[in-house]
């Protein structure tokens, strides 16, 4: 799930723009929406749940390599991530 599929999401739950478009709500209220769409077996909501796990497993994992002193390359040829 990515940030612009989430936003889709939610604004068609809402029937409503995102704050950052052209006639979108403001931030209030798309907070607010945000917080008051929870549907049961919303494949979206689920994904997006799984998305923010994983986000936060990469960025606890990120921050102990940085604490043994590693850097974060991205390989230029593979594409790759990796540390050294
Ligand atoms: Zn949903």
């Amino acid at each position: 799930m990515t940030k612009a599929s989430w936003i889709k999401h939610i604004e068609d739950k809402g029937h409503f723009l995102h704050p950052s478009k052209a006639g979108g709500v403001d931030l209030s209220t798309w907070k607010w929406a945000v917080k008051n769409h929870r549907e049961r077996d919303c494949k979206e909501c689920n994904d997006r749940l799984k998305t923010i796990r994983a986000n936060n497993r990469r960025k606890e994992r990120d921050s102990i390599m940085a604490s043994l002193g590693l850097t974060k390359v991205k390989g230029a040829v593979s594409g790759k991530t990796y540390w050294e």
